[in-house]
């Protein structure tokens, strides 16, 4: 038995692949705009293939255009560890979210090669497709339909803004590849990531161990009215959607204060019908999500949510629909995965904390077949979905030899 103790990730290796796949779909603010199937999609993919190739791995690629670089045990019947994450971004996205978990996985595959180390079982690095759902509605659908919790005909049916459909646009990009995307038995799946939140870099900790992530529900809420002009239409009397709306939105604030620190509540999309200035709009449609780290509050949320909902819109004359978007429970990570990151974390001997994850992320639907873990480093001031997301390369480089390390562990128990 050769002794794996000592062997490490190079840090600038790491970080001269994420600005090498941050060119592309580069933005003026230092950002990346790099959406599910597009062009810019595809450049990346096409990046990330050849670098696998090149560090030795064989590449499968699933209908879904989930994408597997896989690196060979000396037992092949021993299931894969596999780690995975995404390579789309937000619109005016960061250089770090999704790709540092997929580039940490090479370096993995790389700092092994280096080493000249042969582990019992394959290791495999997943790019999950349109994990964001910023250009295609619901977000991490490759790895939900992977899992089985989509069909694979929803998926190729949902479409852009512009009307394209999925299937077409994987199609387009030449990545609907020949193996269907389906879940296979795996070893163990872990995936790293930025934090997306404030936590870490505030109490000064290098890593965060994942012990499961936060339940999030989706919805469109509809408020309809009567169109009427802006002018000859005295105040009382209108049936304005923006009147019931504005209640709305200040009681579900008051319902986060409410179920604080941990209940989440957000409006991030807004659609008026005509959408005309001097008229009353007929027809709100709004995004709303809702989320909670335990399942029985998140369900009250749920539960009040539609309570205030009818009660305002009673109250308003505005009628009111709720439609289920999405719905993602909240998730408890598999015991061996989070203690392999605990123990990886204290051989390497950095400053730590255990938390749940805010965002929801492929693991959510992988860790329905399969025993999974999540790490987190720090990123700057927290932001994230934003072109100043930024992270310190001694953290990324941190979190790169923790994923080294639990995944060698679960590849050679
Ligand atoms: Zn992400």
């Amino acid at each position: 038995m050769t002794d794996n103790s000592k062997i490490r990730v190079d840090g600038q290796r790491l970080w001269d692949s994420l600005m090498a796949m941050a060119a592309i779909g580069a933005t003026d603010k230092g950002g990346c705009n790099r959406q599910a199937l597009t062009d810019l999609d595809k450049q990346g993919r096409d990046l990330f293939v050849q670098w696998c190739r090149d560090a030795g791995c064989s590449v499968d690629i699933d209908s879904m255009g989930n994408i597997f670089a896989r690196r060979p045990g000396s037992n092949p019947d021993l299931p894969p560890v596999l780690t995975g994450s995404h390579l789309d971004t937000q619109p005016t996205g960061g250089k770090f979210d999704g790709v540092y978990g997929v580039l940490a996985g090479l370096e993995v595959m790389r700092a092994l090669n280096d080493a000249g180390i042969e582990t019992a079982a394959p290791l495999e690095v997943a790019v999950w497709t349109n994990e964001e759902g910023a250009r295609f509605s619901p977000a991490m659908i490759g790895s939900g339909v992977w899992s089985g919790n989509f069909e694979q005909d929803y998926a190729y049916a949902r479409t852009d803004k512009e009307g394209k459909a999925f299937g077409d646009e994987l199609q387009r990009i030449g990545y609907r590849g020949p193996t269907p995307a389906r879940a296979r038995p795996l070893t163990a799946a872990f995936e790293v990531h930025i934090e997306q939140g404030p936590i870490l870099e505030a109490e000064e900790k290098q890593i965060g161990v994942l012990s499961g992530v936060q339940g999030m529900y989706w919805y469109d809420l509809t408020l309809t009215g009567q169109p009427c002009h802006a002018g000859p239409s005295p105040m009382e009397g209108r049936r304005d959607p923006f009147m019931a709306l504005h209640r709305v939105l200040d009681r579900l604030y008051r319902l986060a204060e409410e179920f604080a620190p941990w209940a989440r509540v957000t409006f991030g999309d807004i659609r008026a019908e005509p959408g005309s200035r001097n008229t009353v709009p007929e027809k709100l449609v709004l995004a709303v999500d809702l989320r909670h780290p335990e399942q029985e509050v998140l369900d009250e949320i749920d539960r009040r949510f539609r309570e205030i909902t009818a009660e305002i819109a009673a109250d308003t004359g505005v009628e009111a629909e709720i439609r289920d978007e999405w719905r993602s429970p909240a998730v408890a990570f598999a015991p061996p995965c989070v203690e392999a990151v605990r123990a990886a974390v204290a051989e390497l001997g950095y400053s730590n904390k255990e938390m749940v994850s805010g965002a929801g992320h492929d693991s959510v639907y992988v860790s329905r077949v399969a025993p999974t873990g999540m790490i987190f480093v720090p990123c700057e001031k927290g932001l994230s979905h934003n072109e100043a997301e930024n992270a310190e390369p001694v953290d990324l480089e941190a979190g790169a030899n923790v994923l080294l390390h639990a995944m060698l562990k679960m590849a050679n128990d």
